[in-house]
This record gives C-alpha cells, structure tokens and sequence, in this order.
C-alpha cells in the first residue's frame, strides 16, 4: 500500500516554541460540495467570546462560492472550540459564509436553520446524529481491503474486535480524543457493517449547535485521517453491491416528547414527517437514492414508513421509547453527506410548525 503522510517527526521538533503570546485561529467554513475549508489567523489575545473574534474573507472564485469579479466572501464566526491539533490557548473557529451584498452565501445553510430554531426555543429541541463514515487508503480503495479484491462478507465487521474483523481503529481513538478535547458533545463510536465503515455518534445537542458540533467534528475527522494517510468519504453508497451504505440516523426530542405521555407528541410529530416525505427526502443528501433502496437496512425512498425497533422504516422508534411511553424517534432517511443544518432545520420546521394536508 503506497502511503503518502506527513513527516511529523521533524514537525515535532518546532512544536513547542514558543509563540509570544499569540493565539492561531483556524477559521473553518463549509465550500460548495459539502466539504470544508480552512485557513489560519494570528491573533493578539484569546477571545473571551465570539464576538472578541474578527470577522475575515476568503476568495470565494477558488472555491466556487463566488464569481471571479465579485469574489470575496465573508467569514463571520458563529463559534469555537479549543485547537487539539495545536493545542494551548489557539482555537478554531466556526463560521458563516456571506456574501458582500450582505446575504447569506448560496452554501450558507446555517443562517437560515438558526432562525428556525430561534422560533421554536420553547421546544427544547434535541438532537443526536450518528455520522456513518468510509475510510480509503491515499490511491482511492478503500482502506485495507486487499488490492483489486474483496474482504470476505459483511457479518463479522459490525463493532467487530481483533485483526481481520476491524481496521482503521488507530484513526477512531484518536478523533474521539480531538472531539473531547474541544468540548464536542461526542457521545460514542461503533465499527460498522462495512470493513473500514464506522459511526461516532455526536447528542444530545440542543437547537442549532448540533449542526455547529457536527460540521466541526467532521474538520476533526478529515484533520486526524490527514495524519494517517487515510482519505474520509461521506458518500452514502461509497461502494456499490453488497456493501452497507452510509447513513446519518437523525434522532429527536422535543421537551414535551420527553415527559411521561410523550408518545402521544411523537405520533403527532411522525404524522406530520408523512406528510412531507419528498420535502424532507429532497434535503437528506445526494445520492441518498443508491442508498435507500429497502435492502441493507433502509426503507424505500418513496414511501413514508415508522415503526418500533424497525431498521427498515424511514423512522424508528426505539423499543425502550415505546415501552416508557416517551423520549424520541429516529429518523433513518437522512445520508451521512447531508448538510445538518438544513436537516436539522426542516424536522423543526416540519414537527414544530403547521403542515397542511
Ligand atoms: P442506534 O441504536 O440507532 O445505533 P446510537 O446509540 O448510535 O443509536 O445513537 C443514538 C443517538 O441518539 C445518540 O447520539 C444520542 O445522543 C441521541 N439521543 C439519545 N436520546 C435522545 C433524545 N432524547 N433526543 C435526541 N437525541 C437523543
Ligand atoms: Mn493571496
Ligand atoms: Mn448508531
Ligand atoms: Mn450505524
Ligand atoms: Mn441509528
């Protein structure tokens, strides 16, 4: 396997000089196919809040965020997190892509999903995804699968334990430290049904900040993988055949789902999905059709479906939810390369507000 990574041990060498007080912000922010971009600041002092932070620009005509003759786009930063890679006072630093004529960017979907979610803070809503992920080695096969061949079948790899059952864990461990050293509200990981698939799991989080905490974590994820030469697909089907697809399972909660007679608020809740099925499926990701084809555990693309303990439905209720009578329901539509916000952002517009029909 040709392995292309960084010569980290001569970077060693300088990483502890000292930096005079300075503070590194890493500015991320998400470009027009999904993926994110960042780019680096020096600043006098740590911020005490994010409105210590500067906004700042990038050349959107690189990017394809913005016409060559037009082409700054502002970064206005929404959030931050401690730096696990650099560590010590420097940050990185969330942002919102705007335009100059003062709108959001056409990639800014996150503008619009705060602003959902700042009508409906009474609900109390929470969130919890579990971003599903593929790794592939540098020359673009997926990672330690034997060259132009095939691993045996699909069965033993699921949270599997030992060599030849798991692969990649190295990239795993150590993308769960990065998220619990920046505070993100990682809630566990899991091998998955694919060779070099796995899960980690990011909720409860309230409101707009699963998104915040997502995106954030997923830069972590592609940041770690650098440092072991291992490329992160959020393709849903990244292999086609007999091989599971990739999926970000939406789990939801409102306060009054929550409480003792919550069942009856969830009910609500999934007659209202129903209703809007091809609405929410037009948000859920591309390429989201190779995935949710009603094998490999999924439901149909067309059809509208909820069921308890059902892996087969568009939404699941968890068996331990029914049998409480409250808590919260899965939505298993959504591919693990949507946009969160606008996920995110519809299930509240579409739970919380009125649909017709
Ligand atoms: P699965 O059984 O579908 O694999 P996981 O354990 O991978 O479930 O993920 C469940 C997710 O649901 C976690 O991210 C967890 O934080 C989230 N979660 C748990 N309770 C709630 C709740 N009341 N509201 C929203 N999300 C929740
Ligand atoms: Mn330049
Ligand atoms: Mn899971
Ligand atoms: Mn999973
Ligand atoms: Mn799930």
């Amino acid at each position: 396997m040709s392995l292309y990574v960084e010569n980290t041990t001569a970077l060693s060498k300088y990483l502890d000089l000292d930096q005079r007080g300075k503070v590194l912000a890493e500015y991320i922010w998400i470009d027009a196919f999904g993926d994110i971009r960042s780019k680096c600041k020096t600043l006098d002092a740590k911020p005490a809040s994010v409105e210590d932070l500067p906004e700042w620009n990038f050349d959107g005509s690189s990017t394809e965020q913005a016409p060559g003759n037009n082409s700054d786009v502002l970064l206005r930063p929404v959030a931050f997190y401690p730096d696990p890679f650099r560590r010590g006072d420097n940050i990185v630093v969330l942002t919102e892509c705007w335009n100059n004529d003062g709108t959001p960017n056409k990639y800014n979907h996150r503008t619009a999903a705060a602003k959902i979610m700042a009508s409906y803070t009474d609900e109390e809503i929470w969130f919890g995804l579990e971003q599903e992920y593929t790794m592939f080695d540098h020359d673009g096969n997926v990672y330690a699968w034997p060259k132009g061949g095939y691993p045996a079948p699909q069965g033993p790899y699921y949270c599997g334990v030992g060599t030849g059952k798991v692969y990649a864990r190295a990239v795993v461990e150590a993308h769960y430290k990065a998220c619990l050293y920046a505070g993100i509200t990682i809630s566990g990981i899991n091998a998955e049904v694919m060779p070099s698939q796995w899960e980690f799991q990011v909720g409860p989080c309230t409101g707009i900040k699963m998104g915040d905490e997502l995106w954030v974590a997923r830069y972590f994820l592609h940041r770690v993988a650098e440092d072991f030469g291992v490329k992160i697909s959020l393709h849903p089907k990244p292999l086609k055949g007999d091989w599971n697809g990739a999926g970000c399972h939406t789990n939801v909660s409102t306060k009054a789902m929550r409480v003792p007679g919550g069942m009856k608020v969830i009910d609500a809740a999934l007659e209202k999905l129903s209703k809007r099925h091809a609405e929410h499926i037009s948000l859920y990701g591309k390429d989201n059709d190779q995935r949710l084809t009603g094998r490999h555990e999924t439901a149909s693309m067309t059809a509208f479906s909820s069921g308890v303990a059902n892996r087969g439905a568009s939404v699941r209720i968890p068996r331990s939810v029914a049998l409480e009578g409250y808590g919260y329901f899965e939505d298993r539509r959504p591919a693990s390369n949507i946009d969160p916000y606008l996920v995110t952002g519809i299930v509240v517009e579409t739970i919380c507000g009125a649909v017709e029909g």
